[in-house]
């Protein structure tokens, strides 16, 4: 039977901590009782800098339910992705698959139980989609709707309408934690890793309790993030637009060659501006130039895996394995 993790990123999470603790362990009461995950299972809080009395809190939750709810500290305010990367790595010694889940659940826990149907299936990677964006305001629909189009557009693989409501496999962390960057855009790192995956959809919910601990600032930075951790296209944008400038310095030569032979100009203007196009262009192609050799320095420094071996056909009596060793206990009911 496989042991499940759910990990659970908290920031200033006092007013929803004790709703999620109980509804998480509900879920993971249901689930062994149909005899899904082992009873081991257990959910991981990751306290991430908080302020108020999340930890305090967490240590409660803990106190009462040692063996189902344990914690993470972090030593200080590091954000979503980290204090997400910091549980994902911390459980994958002690479990055989995870789920991340934000606290204040507006991701449906009802959808977990599909999720664990389809890693039995095989799939080690289940994405969290949402259906609809009908509680989010008109700003935030709008927006995040466009930022899935311009990252499609810089070439980024991102699932569209996921955030990180994510099922991986152990195997698939163990695969994560080779990817030692430390501008973390997580939902632009899982489809690299490449095992097989699936979606499951669901309607997001409004917040339990508490504010949203993502402001537009948060937002724009993640976004941001997200692009130039991924793309070095706008590097070639650059190189793009300077050949384009040299081209249209070619008809502005002639527009003011023709002017000049007609006699209708300063003097001195034909050269001024004949050098401005030209030049322009031709310095932007050379910073684009340049570019595309940090782009590559960026790439090589990142030193992400080149890739990621899902199985081998071993010959003969050669006994050998893909990944990190295959993924122990997989199987529904290999235990
Ligand atoms: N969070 C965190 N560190 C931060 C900000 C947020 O761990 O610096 C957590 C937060 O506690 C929540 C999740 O990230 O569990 C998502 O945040 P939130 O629900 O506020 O974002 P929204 O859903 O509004 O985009
Ligand atoms: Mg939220």
């Amino acid at each position: 039977m496989d042991k499940l993790a759910i990990v659970v990123p908290c920031y200033n999470e006092e007013e929803v901590l004790k709703i999620a603790s109980s509804t998480l362990r509900n879920v993971l009461d249901d689930l062994v009782r149909k005899g899904k995950i082992s009873g081991d299972s257990f959910v991981l809080f990751v306290n991430d800098g908080s302020t108020d009395r999340t930890w305090e809190l967490i240590e409660e939750e803990h106190a009462a339910y040692p063996a189902q709810v344990c914690g993470v500290k972090l030593a200080g305010n590091v954000g979503h992705q980290f204090a997400l990367t910091a549980g994902l790595l911390t459980a994958k010694d002690m479990c055989d698959v995870t789920i991340s889940i934000d606290a204040d659940l507006q991701d449906d826990v009802a959808v977990i139980e599909e999720m664990i149907d389809k890693f039995h299936d095989g799939k080690d990677i289940v994405y969290g989609v949402r259906k609809e964006r009908k509680t989010d305001t008109f700003f935030k629909r709008t927006t995040a709707q466009l930022f899935y189009k311009f990252m499609h557009m810089m070439g980024v693989k991102i699932v569209y309408n996921h955030a990180d409501f994510r099922l991986m496999s152990r195997r698939a962390v163990e695969e994560f934690s080779k990817y030692k960057e430390t501008n973390l855009f997580l939902r632009g790192m899982m489809p690299l890793i490449g095992y097989p995956t699936d979606c499951v959809y669901y309607d997001r919910k409004e917040r339990v309790a508490g504010e949203s601990k993502y402001p537009l600032k948060k937002m724009v930075m993640l976004a941001f993030n997200g692009i130039s951790s991924f793309s070095v296209k706008p590097i070639g944008l650059i190189t793009a637009a300077g050949f384009m400038i040299v081209f249209l310095s070619f008809v502005a030569a002639l527009y003011a060659l023709i002017s000049y032979f007609t006699g209708h100009v300063v003097k001195g203007w034909t050269s001024l501006i004949l050098s401005i196009w030209f030049l322009g262009g031709m310095q932007l192609i050379a910073i684009g130039l340049v570019g595309q050799y940090i782009g590559k320095i960026y790439i090589e420094v990142k030193g992400r895996p080149r890739y990621n071996i899902e199985k081998i056909l071993p010959c003969g009596d050669h006994s050998v394995e893909g990944g990190d060793g295959g993924r122990s206990g997989h199987s529904a009911g290999s235990d």
